[in-house]
């Protein structure tokens, strides 16, 4: 980490970065604006018990510019944002807090767009927006397209479908084995979805109610958590944390495809390249899991499931398009999606250079001159 917000800020290309603070309601918040290339930066809000400033904003600048790495690759018109509330979400959390922090978000005047993420929930976000339109993920109740991990699983399994069709020239799911690590949100649909096409799941989770819970739905096997890397199995679905594909997991890996809904799965960028070399195609976690980003998309288009569905459906698509650059390039996927991304960014700011007067712009023009 450099000396200095700026100097962090240029070592990533990031556009801006506001700090706020409310005495009155406790808040200590940094939205951290990535990249608005494509459109405004939309990502949730984390509430974490940071030990400093400079850990809080290490996260909200390295997590900001994977969403626009995330709706880059999934094709949206979105930049990249995120933000951070320095407090314990068990203890610091208040109505005030989420409204004066949505009073900031307004200041923005729509280049950051929250939603919810680790440590904020539904309840949270709907004080915010008491305050500010820029509020996506809310309950239906509320105009909102409520939880995402339904989408998020969807995605998913299309992007495991792709996955399938390379390595073994089918994408069918039937007599397949699967490891699924983490049956939590996402992974409890994805099971159901692999299951009902025919799939073997062998599942964990370190919450045995959650295990009990979805095995009275559908059927499955269980392995202690520790021992998932070692399951002999088609697709490792990685759907808990991030890092698990590291120096000491690695090396059990018994799959030819790690496909899941975790974010930052790989804890090292050399890890991609371990694991190009063992011969297993590992679909950028940031293209598979973007279903969830594109239910959220939609609420500012006009929410629908049914195009929600059909538009989730292009993440097959997206992950075979990086799976064939990486061929093409003789690179890992992981690379191989960054190039995508960056290509993609490189394109859309070429045409920016024309001038366009949008009617949206002239109207806010002539509202300025009176
Ligand atoms: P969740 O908290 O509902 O589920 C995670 C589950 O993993 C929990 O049940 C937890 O008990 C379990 N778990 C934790 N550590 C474990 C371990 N070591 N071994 C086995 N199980 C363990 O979260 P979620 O919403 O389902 O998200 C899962 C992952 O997908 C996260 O990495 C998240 O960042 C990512 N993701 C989620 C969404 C979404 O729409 N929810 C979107 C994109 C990415």
């Amino acid at each position: 980490m450099n000396e200095g917000v700026l100097a962090n800020m240029r070592e990533f290309d990031h556009e801006q970065v506001v700090f706020c603070q409310s005495k009155e309601a406790g808040l200590k918040a940094i939205v951290a604006i990535h990249d608005t290339s494509l459109g405004p930066a939309l990502g949730g809000t984390r509430m974490w018990a940071y030990t400093s400033e400079k850990e809080a904003l290490r996260d909200v600048l390295r997590l900001s510019r994977g969403m626009t790495y995330k709706a880059a690759a999934a094709g949206l018109p979105l930049g990249g944002g995120k933000a951070v509330i320095i407090g314990d979400p068990k203890k610091d959390k208040s109505q005030a807090l989420f409204r004066a922090y949505g009073r900031f978000i307004n200041s923005l005047d729509g280049r950051y767009i929250t939603a919810e993420d680790v440590g904020t929930n539904v309840f949270d976000m709907e004080c915010a927006l008491l305050e500010t339109d820029y509020v996506v993920g809310t309950d239906p109740s509320h105009g909102g397209s409520g939880d995402p991990s339904p989408y998020t699983a969807l995605g998913t399994f299309y992007g495991i479908k792709a996955c399938l069709k390379k390595v073994f020239g089918d994408e069918s799911f039937k007599g397949r084995t699967f490891a699924v690590q983490g049956i939590g949100a996402v992974g409890a649909h994805l099971v159901r979805h692999l299951v009902k096409n025919g799939a073997k799941v062998v599942a964990c989770d370190i919450d045995q109610d959650k295990t009990n819970a979805l095995k009275e739905e559908v059927q499955f096997e269980t392995v202690p958590a520790d021992d998932i890397y070692k399951v002999k199995c088609d697709v490792f679905a990685p759907c808990a944390l991030g890092a698990v594909i590291n120096d000491r997991t690695i090396e059990f890996l018994n799959c030819r495809i790690i496909a899941g809904a975790a974010n930052n799965q790989l804890e090292r960028n050399d890890h991609a390249d371990i694991i190009k070399k063992r011969g297993i195609c590992y679909a950028p976690d940031y293209v598979i899991n973007a279903g969830g980003l594109m239910n959220v998309f939609l609420e500012l288009e006009g929410y629908s499931r049914v195009r929600c569905e059909r538009m989730v459906q292009s993440i097959y698509y997206n992950v075979s398009k990086v799976l064939k650059i990486a061929d093409e390039m003789g690179v890992t996927t992981a690379r191989a999606a960054d190039v995508m991304v960056e290509e993609h960014l490189q394109k859309v700011r070429q045409s920016n250079r024309m001038f366009t007067m949008h009617p949206k712009n002239v109207l806010r023009n002539v509202h300025r001159r009176r």
